[in-house]
């Protein structure tokens, strides 16, 4: 049995005679850095950050948390908008530090550790001329991202970053660690693809990688006055995309900083040029764009280019929802939503889900989320702390007038921080029930619990 002891000086000290990374308290340099997110509105004061440099010290972090009783935090690329990476009182398991990335050019596979974010991998995949799908901005973390499944600029054709996932090295709840595979523990390995960060501290993760080195992308704008037109030739557009085609629509503001309204199409084409510019022939010929800035460019450099518009400390507050179709109904309210948006950096994004992703099963993995259809998600950015309650508002208000097109499901990794219950049920849809008869057997006192939770059976 466990008993509960004070996280005192003489914890710390025999815990830092061997700890290869830092400890830092309040105080600490570096303290204040570690605990801040990517969300500024998050500003949590862990009791102690356990900067880890490998595995044995997420062994040591976790038996100090199960020893002192403090609550447990994981922290991989910190870009939960929710701001669950961070525990206010509790011991923060923070991997930031945690870099290394080895990739097998043979096998096509690559190892990276739980700190490392969607940047620097494709930089280390792309040596090689090797990707795989990660997030559509490269400061997110691997981490976080390919735990709740992970869409992105190549799921078209690749699936998942989840789907790509071979293996995870998992530091359980009673400090084992596991390599867990599709052979080796099997229940475990379908939950982790998909079910968050409730089952262990993940360490590192393998993943398949397929050969690609540029694609055709980029972003094509037109002047707001044609957002309806734009929408509406979004959706016919994405009825018969080939899997190599991803294309998102977002209403938005021009990149320039001059406030200019405008509707964009965010494209990434990773076959062959040839190919490419057949299937991009309807929107070369759409309308009057204000910029092209379509091309062919490094797959790396198509994961950096809406980073400027997501910048680290911004003020976020997010909402999102799948929907099916993009009704006429949808497209009006969206235009006369956004006319009132309250900062410049708000946007209303559609992404599109078709082709490699929406052939595996709904119950194959841990993300039920299969179907042909869009992700709507209502990503509010803002910077002056005075300009918070008018941005929950606007975001919170934009939503409502949305629900009546809205489809049941959510992206987990989207959720947000007052999306309670009923939302996370929502994300991981018919596979609930597995997943908390899982979690049973890997975190029966549920010690991971800040994340989209899944309650032990
Ligand atoms: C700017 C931006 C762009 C985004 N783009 C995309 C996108 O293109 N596609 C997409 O699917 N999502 C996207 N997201 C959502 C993103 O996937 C989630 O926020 C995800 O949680 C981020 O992972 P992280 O490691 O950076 O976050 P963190 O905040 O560090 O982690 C989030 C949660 O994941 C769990 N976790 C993190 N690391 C570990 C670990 N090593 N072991 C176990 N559990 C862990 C913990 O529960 C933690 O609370 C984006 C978010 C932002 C802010």
């Amino acid at each position: 049995m466990t008993t509960m002891a004070a996280l005192d000086s003489e914890r710390i000290a025999t815990l830092s005679a061997t700890f290869s990374g830092r400890l830092l308290q309040t105080g600490d340099e570096g303290y204040d850095h570690a605990r801040r997110i990517h969300n500024g509105l998050i500003d949590k004061q862990p009791a102690l950050i356990a900067r880890c440099r490998g595995t044995a010290d997420v062994v040591d972090a976790i038996a100090l948390a199960r020893e002192t009783g403090l609550e447990i935090s994981i922290r991989g690329g910190g870009h939960n908008v929710a701001g669950r990476a961070v525990t206010d009182g509790g011991l923060m398991i923070d991997l930031a530090e945690m870099k290394g990335i080895h990739v097998d050019p043979t096998a096509r596979t690559i190892r990276a550790q739980g700190g490392v974010n969607w940047g620097e991998f494709n930089r280390e995949a792309a040596v090689h001329g090797l990707a795989v799908t990660g997030g559509q901005i490269s400061t997110t973390g691997i981490a976080g991202l390919t735990l709740g499944g992970g869409l992105g600029w190549l799921m078209g054709s690749q699936g998942l970053a989840a789907d790509n996932l071979l293996s995870v090295e998992l530091v359980t709840a009673d400090g084992e660690v596991l390599n867990v595979d599709a052979d080796s523990h099997p229940d475990l390995f379908w939950a982790l693809r998909g079910g968050g960060g409730n089952f262990g501290v993940a360490t590192s993760f393998e993943y398949r990688l397929h050969p690609l080195t540029h694609v055709v992308g980029g972003l094509v704008a037109y002047p707001i006055d044609a957002a309806g037109e734009v929408l509406r030739f979004y959706r016919d557009f994405t009825q018969s995309l080939p899997d190599e085609l991803n294309v998102s629509c977002v209403l938005a503001h021009a990149p320039d900083g001059s406030g200019m309204k405008l509707a964009a199409l965010a494209i990434c084409h990773s076959g062959s040029p040839e190919q490419a510019e057949k299937d991009l022939a309807p929107v070369r010929e759409f309308g009057t764009p204000v910029m092209d800035a379509l091309g062919p460019i490094p797959y790396p450099v198509m994961n950096t280019i809406l980073d400027a518009g997501y910048p680290r400390g911004a003020l976020n507050y997010w909402k999102s929802s799948f929907m099916k179709t993009l009704d006429d109904g949808f497209i009006e309210a969206a235009i006369d939503r956004f006319a009132s948006t309250p900062s410049p950096m708000n946007a209303i994004l559609i992404e599109h889900l078709h082709g490699a992703v929406t052939r595996v099963g709904a119950t194959d993995t841990a993300v039920p989320h299969r179907e042909t259809g869009y992700s709507m998600l209502l990503p509010s950015i803002w910077m002056d702390p005075a300009d918070t309650d008018a941005n929950i508002a606007w975001t919170r208000g934009t939503y409502d007038t949305f629900r009546p097109y809205l489809a049941e499901g959510r992206w987990m990794n989207y959720l947000g921080d007052d999306e309670q219950t009923d939302a996370v049920r929502a994300a991981y849809g018919p596979n609930y029930d597995r997943l908390a008869q899982i979690k049973r057997t890997y975190d029966p006192d549920n010690l991971f619990h800040l994340n989209q939770n899944i309650e032990p059976a």
